[in-house]
């Protein structure tokens, strides 16, 4: 944590930031450790704040990493205000992405006298690269996903609901250690497989249903998030081919990740596979996204994107093909990229498809 800290503010140094208000629950929670649901932080050259209120009192005592002093306030947003005043704060800049237009408003009225300024991905850049103790808990919700499937597998069957799935899928992976589900579980049978975000419904699956189950679980607060797609009984000659497409594109984005190498470039192998295929337009996505204390963060694998990976970053790679009135295919993995390329955290549940 303190390093956390110590890199925050090296950040504040070269961008000419004297204060940092903290309101993002995750931003806070990735700084001082503390998991509560309301608090806020204030961050200066020499000395930082930790504002929550009395429900928090031994929690934050307990939680809150060293360097961070405690103060109780009632409210985050005036508490900060308040603290910053104390200290003799002239400017404060808050991060815009994570305060209402209610609560900058307030923060105005309880900072008279003091500037306020918008800044955004501060906190946000330094999560991109995870540290040792983040990659050990991301591994761990990965493993949590992996054996979750496998002991729910069995029930993926025609006359099986998608909900009563996803309820069985979410609860095998607490028994092995998630703290909750990190999203609505999609589970997406036959023709609903064309919507990419089609959460499980009550839908009963069908014998020759292609079902995609796209599932995450949250471990210590960081997100896991994998896609595997099976398919009840023989499949059609269509579903087995944009299985191999979407395969194929998947495999080349997974084996493009290095160190070095752009988000675009990434997103473009596997794009670049689906197009040649025909079904270019039916991939309207980005190939992944960054996941860490929250299910979607940077880097995008996207087009266009020319940031670079770096090691210990986290990111999914997931294409798909969706065709309107039929249904689609999405696989996705999680993947760290290390010194030397990449290393997929969720290669133990197979791609090949499945037939149940
Ligand atoms: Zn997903
Ligand atoms: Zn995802």
């Amino acid at each position: 944590m303190n390093e956390r800290l110590s890199a925050l503010r090296r950040l504040m140094r070269k961008e000419g930031l004297p204060a940092l208000a903290v309101t993002d629950l995750r931003n806070i929670r990735y700084l001082t450790g503390f998991t509560g649901s309301a608090g806020g932080c204030l961050v200066m050259p020499r000395s930082a704040v930790f504002v929550s209120d009395f429900r928090y009192r031994s929690q934050a005592a307990r939680q809150v990493a060293k360097p961070f002093q405690l103060a109780e306030h009632n409210h985050p947003i005036p508490g900060i205000a308040a603290e910053a005043k104390k200290r003799g704060v002239k400017k404060i800049c808050f991060e815009e992405a994570w305060l209402t237009y209610a609560l900058f408003r307030r923060l105005k009225v309880a900072a008279k006298g003091i500037r306020l300024e918008p800044v955004s991905d501060l906190i946000e850049r330094l999560r991109l690269r995870k540290d040792a103790k983040e990659l050990r808990l991301i591994r761990k919700g990965a493993k949590v996903n992996c054996e979750g499937l496998l002991e729910i597998v069995k029930m993926i069957r025609p006359g099986v609901s998608e909900e009563k799935v996803a309820l069985a899928l979410e609860m095998a992976m607490r028994r092995s250690g998630a703290s909750r589900a990190a999203f609505d579980f999609i589970v997406a049978s036959g023709p609903r497989g064309a919507l990419p975000h089609g959460v499980a419904s009550s839908r009963k699956m069908h014998r020759g249903d292609l079902v995609t189950i796209d599932f995450g679980a949250i471990v210590a607060g960081y997100h896991s998030d994998m896609t595997r797609v099976f398919s009840l009984g023989r499949p059609s000659q269509k579903g087995r081919d944009i299985y191999e497409i979407v395969l194929k594109a998947q495999i080349a984005a997974v084996n493009a990740i290095f160190p070095g190498t752009g988000c675009g470039e990434v997103d473009a192998a596997a794009r670049n596979i689906i197009r040649e295929a025909g079904y270019g337009e039916f991939f309207g996505h980005g190939t992944g996204h960054g996941v860490g204390l929250d299910i979607h963060e940077g880097p995008r694998l996207a087009p266009g994107v020319k940031d670079k990976l770096e090691p210990g970053m986290v990111v999914t790679v997931e294409p798909g093909i969706y065709l309107p009135g039929w249904g689609g295919v999405r696989i996705e993995d999680m993947v760290v990229v290390t010194e030397k390329g990449r290393e997929v955290l969720t290669r133990s549940i197979s791609k090949d498809l499945v037939i149940l």
